[in-house]
Parts: structure tokens; C-alpha cells; sequence
């Protein structure tokens, strides 16, 4: 039963060896705190909750959805974006319903990619950018996102034969996992480099709502142009607690969201209508629960980012997003240094070089513990890791 070539070129799992490393520890006793999963610790907000509910015993929800979403979704999607950044779009031709966006986002490479065209993509960045690229038979072209470019990709180091034959660019901010965040004339250049090239912007934002401080993040179809070029894929499940849920969005380009949505047409059957209708009391409804997840963000953001300058590394407070990306200590690769947290310490953090040869140096720590797991966590590491050099 030999696999498809596609199937090889799917890089190895980076995390198996601390994945091991975690379940030996477990097995041995150790109470394991861990810190490496991007996933909500805090329930879906009861209003959710509640109307799917009501819509789970309404029988007409229980056949088959419309393949691109309900247009009353598709409609609370182009409101939430009126309201939130004075954004129009018409929900029947520029918004597409998603199984989350993690879907859309690995299918958009099947609607673009040729075998040969290229994927550029941000190093480090979320895997599914560029195993989506090479399961469509393209390939994906790393953009490092360094910290001394505030770990935004340097456009003009593109080289042009790459960029000629790129059809995608994917972008993320706020951004997993270095918690970077981008200002408008960022994207001006990215809208103009994509302009020149002939490329479709697809910009991936669940992060977008999860900001401290008063900052507010901006939408990438906010900045003049963006339509002209690209996509944004957005989500429930961030801003709302509700990974498990599966459903998000995309939005912008109609000739890409049709694109889209006609390959998941073919694939897909859509999203469970009760789970679209509890989304738009989600993105309709009541956001006070939205301040209160960012309430508790925040203060677990301060809490780890105190507790690693107490123990030594120099660190800014992230804007938006729930990671934190420090350097390793001097010493270290990403992997021996998430090897001797556990060791020692009992917690799991992520070793950036999962996230691609340019996380190496690095490892993530993703605040969706609870607050006093966290706490406990940061006072283990101090107690336990002795003197590190940076
Ligand atoms: C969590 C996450 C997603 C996907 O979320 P869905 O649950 O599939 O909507 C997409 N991109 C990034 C960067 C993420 O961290």
C-alpha cells in the first residue's frame, strides 16, 4: 500500500519527539502543565451556546447546508465587518462559509497552483500554508519573518523569478506564533508587490479581536486595495472560544471567493446550519463576553512575560494574539531548551523551529491555561531552571 507521492512530501511531525517526551513524563507521575497547545481554555459565551440550542431542534437544519453558507451567515459576516472596520461586502459573491479556516485555507492552493507555481509564505508560520501548497503540487517558498523586521516578511528580498511565478502570498497578523501584529503601510507595500506580480493576497486573521490594551488590530480588506488583490480567512474560533465548533469564513476577492467556493462545492457539503445560526448570534449578538476573554488574556500575558523578565530575557508585551515568542537562552537549540523545560520544570512550550527553520532559536508559549496553571507554571520554570545566559 504505497502512499502517493503527495503524501511524502508532507514534512515529519516536529513536535512527535516532545510529544513522547510528554507522555513518558506523564507516565512517570510528573503533573504536566502545558503551554504549547493555540487552543481556548475558556468556554463558548452562553448566548452561543444557547441559540444553537433552539436551532439544533429545528428539523430543517438537519439536511444538508448550502454549499457556501447560509446567506444569513454570509450577511452577519458583511455586518460584523461594517461595524468593526466600515468594511462593505456583498455576503452573496464576496463572503464564503468555511468548515473553519484551517479548510479554506488548505484549499485554496487546490484553486491556484499549478504543479511548478510557487506559494510564498511566512517562516515561521502556521504548517498549513505550505502542506496545502505542496499537496496541490506546488511549492511553497519560505518568507522569513525575522525579529528585526518586527517579524513582517521583506518583501524586496523576494527574488523576482520566485515572485513571477508565485500565485499565492499568505500573511498573518495578528500573527501565530511570534505575536506580531502589522500596520497599514505594510500592507500598501504587500497590495503593490501583489499588484505588480500578479499574486492573490490570502490574509488569515483569527487573531484580529484578540488585542490588549485598546489596540485594535486591522482587517487586511480595511486597507485601500485589498479587495483588488486578495482574501481574508477569518474564524469563530479565536474570538469566540469555539475551535471545536468548525466554522469560519473568507472574504473579499469575488472571483476568488467564487473560486472557493466551487471547489468546495465538489468536496464539501458545508456547515451544519444550527452551528452557522449559533455563529450569527455570535457575531451579531451581545460582545461583552469578548472584553472578558481579553480581560483574562491580557493579565495572563503580563504574568508570563514578568515572570520570564524575572528569570533574565528581554521581552515586549504583544499587542494581540495569546503567544508569546522568546528567544532561547544561550546554549540552546529550540529543541534542547523545550526538552529541559519539561525536564525540569514539568511544562510543555512549543520549539519554534516547528513552525519553520526560521523559529529555530525560538519556542512559544500560548497563554490558554488557566490563570493559576499559568502562574504555577512561570514559578516551576523560575524555582527549577537555575541561571540561564541570553
Ligand atoms: C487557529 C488558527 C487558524 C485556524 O482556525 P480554524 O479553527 O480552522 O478556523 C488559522 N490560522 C492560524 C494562524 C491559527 O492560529
Amino acid at each position: 500500500m504505497e502512499e502517493a507521492l503527495r503524501m511524502q512530501a508532507i514534512p515529519p511531525y516536529l513536535f512527535a519527539r516532545i510529544d513522547e517526551k510528554v507522555a513518558m513524563a506523564k507516565a512517570n507521575g510528573v503533573d504536566v502543565i502545558s503551554l504549547g497547545i493555540g487552543d481556548p481554555d475558556l468556554p463558548t459565551p452562553d448566548n452561543i451556546i444557547n441559540r444553537l440550542v433552539e436551532a439544533v431542534h429545528n428539523s430543517e437544519n438537519h439536511r444538508y447546508p448550502s454549499y457556501v453558507g447560509m446567506v444569513e451567515f454570509r450577511e452577519a459576516v458583511a455586518q460584523w465587518y461594517k461595524r468593526r472596520a466600515n468594511i462593505d461586502l456583498d455576503p452573496r459573491t464576496e463572503v464564503v462559509t468555511l468548515i473553519g479556516s484551517k479548510e479554506g485555507i488548505a484549499n485554496i492552493s487546490y484553486c491556484y497552483l499549478n504543479p511548478g507555481d510557487y506559494s510564498l509564505v511566512p517562516d515561521p508560520g502556521y504548517p498549513v500554508y505550505s502542506i496545502g501548497a505542496l499537496l496541490a503540487g506546488g511549492i511553497s517558498y519560505a518568507m522569513p519573518l525575522k525579529e528585526e523586521n518586527g517579524f513582517l516578511p521583506d518583501l524586496e528580498a523576494i527574488p523576482a523569478d520566485i515572485a513571477q511565478k508565485a500565485k499565492l502570498m499568505f500573511l498573518n497578523y495578528p500573527n501565530n506564533p511570534t505575536g506580531a501584529v502589522a500596520d497599514e503601510s505594510f500592507y500598501l507595500k504587500a497590495i503593490d508587490f501583489a499588484q505588480k506580480y500578479n499574486i492573490i493576497i490570502c490574509h488569515d486573521g483569527p487573531y484580529s479581536e484578540i488585542a490588549f490594551n485598546g489596540y485594535r488590530p486591522l482587517s487586511f480588506l480595511e486597507i485601500p486595495g485589498a479587495k483588488d488583490v486578495g482574501i481574508e480567512f477569518h474564524s469563530m474560533s479565536k474570538t469566540y472560544n469555539m475551535t471545536g465548533w468548525r466554522i469560519g469564513w473568507a472574504a473579499g476577492n469575488a472571483k476568488v471567493i467564487k473560486a472557493l467556493g466551487r471547489l468546495k462545492s465538489n468536496v464539501d457539503s458545508g456547515v451544519f446550519q444550527a452551528v452557522q445560526e449559533a455563529a450569527i448570534e455570535g457575531l451579531l449578538g451581545n460582545q461583552d463576553s469578548l472584553k472578558e476573554i481579553n480581560k483574562v488574556y491580557q493579565e495572563r500575558r503580563d504574568i508570563v512575560i514578568e515572570g520570564l523578565t524575572g528569570m533574565g530575557w528581554k521581552l515586549e508585551r504583544p499587542k494581540a494574539a495569546f503567544y508569546i515568542w522568546p528567544k532561547v537562552p544561550t546554549g540552546y537549540t529550540s529543541a534542547s531548551f523545550c526538552e529541559y523545560v519539561l525536564e525540569k520544570a514539568g511544562v510543555v512550550v512549543t520549539p519554534g523551529n516547528g513552525y519553520g527553520e526560521y523559529g529555530e532559536g525560538y519556542f512559544r508559549i500560548s497563554l490558554t491555561v488557566s490563570t493559576d496553571r499559568l502562574k504555577e507554571a512561570i514559578k516551576r520554570m523560575k524555582d527549577n531552571l537555575g541561571q540561564l545566559e541570553f
